[in-house]
């Protein structure tokens, strides 16, 4: 029997019969139904035989259908159990699926990937992610220090836009600075609504991370300059100087005066137009103090 085309709204609806299924909303469940984007997902990922895939979210199996084909092996995470039983169905004729079942921000990845894969060959995360949890997904994929070279995701536009932006422009900030000292983020094409079953009310796109194998900058504690980030955008209105003074840090106006002096920044810049960089060097001055 030739394999069913899961991006069929018309198969959709036949599973749907079949199995009795409803979409669940507050799961994040809009499925793919064009062919073309999930080209571009796996086209993007530059999806080698010799790769290995976490993919999270599964759904019915349609983006994993085309992974198994192009890759080694396809790790897929899910957490709707009336799921489980059409993804072992439409997968039934690939080996090199695995279905994991539970909720990705439990799971531990790092035993996942020891369990499942070998050091031959690279590590990419692929999905169309469940909206609801998109930035608890990407900074757990990112923080927890995975073996994961490349992560291609389906986002809200709004959230890619973030992740890629630079100091200065209104969507920078801690998720911004965050996602690029862990990584290199490129939006690799916008995605209209209309490509999903239901249709989400929001414009997607995909972002492709390509993870560095040690961050970019360099700083004495990771936590603290995470720490500085946040309560520097906390209050993003104040200048830096405030928004550190006012916040639990409670860093003296003084000290942080003259930290900016030494690291030539203007003493009345806020968070929005500092770079990484900068980020890294204040934190680095205040731990040397
Ligand atoms: N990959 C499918 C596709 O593109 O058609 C489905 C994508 S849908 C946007 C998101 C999927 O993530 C759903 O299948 C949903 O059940 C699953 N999901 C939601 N929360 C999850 C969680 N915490 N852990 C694992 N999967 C989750």
């Amino acid at each position: 029997m030739s394999e069913r085309k899961l991006y069929s709204p018309r198969v959709i609806k036949e599973i749907i019969d079949e199995y009795g299924f409803a979409f669940s909303k507050s799961l994040g469940q809009n499925f793919l139904i064009d062919k073309n984007i999930i080209d571009k997902i796996c086209d993007g990922a530059e999806i080698k035989e010799s790769d290995q895939i976490i993919e999270v979210g599964p759904g019915i199996g349609t983006l994993t259908q085309e992974l198994c084909k192009r890759a080694r092996k396809v790790v897929a995470i899910e957490i709707d159990k009336n799921l489980y039983p059409i993804l072992n169905d439409n997968l039934s004729s690939y080996d090199n699926f695995h279905l994991v079942q539970g909720d990705v921000l439990k799971i531990d990845l790092n035993t996942l990937i020891s369990d499942y894969f070998d050091n031959d060959g690279e590590i990419k995360v692929v999905a169309n992610l469940p909206y609801y949890i998109t930035t608890p997904i990407i900074m757990k994929l990112l923080e927890e220090k995975i073996r994961v070279n490349k992560i291609v995701v389906m986002v809200q536009k709004e959230v890619a836009l973030r992740m890629r932006a630079k100091p200065g422009t209104k969507d920078y900030g801690a998720l911004s600075i965050a996602v690029q000292y862990y990584s290199k983020p490129q939006i690799i094409v916008n995605v209209p609504k209309n490509v999903f079953m239901p249709r989400p009310n929001v414009d997607s796109a995909v972002i492709m991370l390509n993870v560095y194998e040690k961050p970019i900058v360099k700083v004495e504690d990771e936590k603290f300059l995470f720490k500085i980030i946040k309560a520097a955008f906390g209050k993003r209105r104040k200048t830096l100087v405030n928004a550190l003074n006012s916040s639990q840090l409670g860093i003296a106006k003084e000290d942080i005066i003259s930290i900016l002096n030494e690291c030539n920044i203007d003493v009345k810049a806020r968070a929005e137009d500092l770079s990484l960089d900068e980020f890294a060097k204040i934190t680095n001055s205040i731990l040397s103090k």
